[in-house]
């Protein structure tokens, strides 16, 4: 995981007099037993870096991460055995976008989030945010881009809290405020924007130079992990040059940048500044997709399925399914994301996100092309690839097992019978089984941020 350089908490510990831990950035592993070791009995080993199967395959886990993986590979004495035999493990997938400090419902808000914002606050969204992401682990996604519309840098506190060992969650790459032109997303009266600042914490205002760099720097401050931008929400959106701007700012602190970006215009600004991802697929063209391919920028499109009745329509999501088509087709990184940040009855949050691979099936994609986007692609837009991800001897352990193949069928993912984040078991037999995760204090430290 990159590291932040740390700007405050140096001095209040030294005036309560107690011992100051080192505050060098700790990689935020989660707690694994000393010496033990967990033995995994896989039936078939997916790697969707190549597309095949391994049968047979014993994974041995050891203080959090991967050790020795193949066929005959000696289980060590004591260790405790996890019999996978009858199922698939492969890597968890990534959602690329999300909000998980964020549920709009069509009771009583009627699906328009302006709404949530002013009805629900901070603490009761952080703890939806918890709930929303042990939703997320379950249904296999041990990795998520949480994009901002969290209130007050819930984002943030959500994915301190997973990583200092407080409760259980997806690894999270999260954004603080959502940075935009006066207004973010939203059309306010002045009364409500400037009388009761009513839009925010849903957005941090940056309309100059200035203002754009000293945004960076407090979502930096904040405990982003990367820097949002609302390129084009309002016609006048950012110039090319405002947005070489946030990137060279947020580049400086080791952060990338993501934009929402909805117009076709903004889209051409968005790629001719070199941005690191698009989000949303509104605005991306074939002309566009080819620079993209070219410059190597990522695509989130959130392609909302048909299925997900209410939040697409018949003519939109034709357009959607086209678009993604002409995106593989023109070979974009394409990641799987899914921006589903409401409630559907019946439904867990993690069952709508995997709901989109309707999506993904329409637009023809080949089946391992889409794994490949769902894990591979989605730990590179995270920069996480060398850290965790991969099933790979020395990375962190996260892995999710299915019933049948999903190489021949996607839909074997609707399914997830285990899940294991680092090197802890969270989900087993179908049932989730967290208590390892809980913790009365933060056993990973407290300094980590
Ligand atoms: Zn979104």
């Amino acid at each position: 995981m990159r590291t932040v350089p740390r700007i405050a908490g140096l001095t209040a510990p030294l005036v309560l007099g107690v011992a100051v831990p080192s505050l060098v950035a700790q990689a935020p592993v989660a707690p694994a037993p000393a010496a033990q070791v967990t033995a995994i009995r896989a039936g078939r080993l997916l790697d969707p870096e190549t597309g095949t199967i391994a049968n047979n395959q014993v994974i041995l886990i050891e203080a959090g991460k991967f050790g020795q993986i193949g066929p005959n590979v000696a289980i060590p004495r004591g260790a405790e055995v996890i019999d996978l035999s009858e199922l698939t493990v492969l890597p968890g997938p990534v959602d690329s976008h999300n909000h998980l400090a964020l549920t709009y419902k069509k009771v009583p808000e009627n699906d328009y989030y302006y709404l949530t914002y002013v009805m629900e606050s901070s603490p009761l969204r952080a703890i939806q945010a918890a709930s929303n992401g042990m939703q997320m682990l379950s249904a296999g996604f041990t990795i998520l881009r949480d994009l901002g519309n969290n209130a007050n840098y819930v984002d943030t506190a959500l994915r301190e809290a997973i990583e200092q060992g407080w409760l259980p969650g997806p690894t999270i790459i999260n954004s603080g405020l959502i940075i935009g032109g006066t207004g973010g997303q939203f059309w306010p009266t002045p009364e409500m924007a400037i009388d009761h600042k009513i839009v925010y914490p849903e957005y941090l205002d940056a309309d100059t130079p200035d203002e754009i760099v000293k945004a960076v720097r407090q979502n930096a401050l904040f405990g982003a992990k990367v820097i949002k931008i609302c390129v084009d929400c309002k016609p006048w959106g950012y110039s090319v040059e405002d947005m070489k701007l946030f990137i060279k700012e947020a580049g400086r602190i080791g952060l990338r940048v993501a934009g929402h970006v909805q117009t076709v215009d903004g889209a051409r600004r968005a790629i001719e500044a070199g941005i690191w991802s698009i989000e949303h697929d509104l605005g991306l063209t074939d002309e566009l997709h080819k620079l993209m391919a070219q410059k190597g920028i990522f695509r989130a499109g959130t392609e909302t399925p048909i299925t997900l009745t209410g939040h697409t329509n018949q003519a939109s999501y034709q357009r959607t399914v086209a678009g993604l088509k002409n995106a593989y087709e023109n070979k974009v990184l394409i990641t799987y994301s899914t921006d589903a940040d409401y409630y559907i009855p019946g439904k867990s949050r993690g069952q709508v996100a995997i709901e989109f691979i309707e999506t993904w099936k329409a637009a023809g994609i080949p089946t391992a092309d889409i794994l490949r986007a769902m894990t591979i692609t989605g730990y590179k837009v995270c920069e996480l690839e060398k850290v965790r991800g991969p099933i790979k001897t020395g990375l962190i352990a996260d892995l999710i097992a299915v019933p049948g193949n999903p190489l021949q069928s996607i839909d074997a993912l609707r399914n997830v019978q285990f899940v294991m984040k680092d090197g802890v078991v969270f989900k087993r037999n179908g049932v989730m089984t967290p208590e390892a995760f809980f913790h009365g204090g933060p056993v990973n430290g407290w300094s980590v941020r």
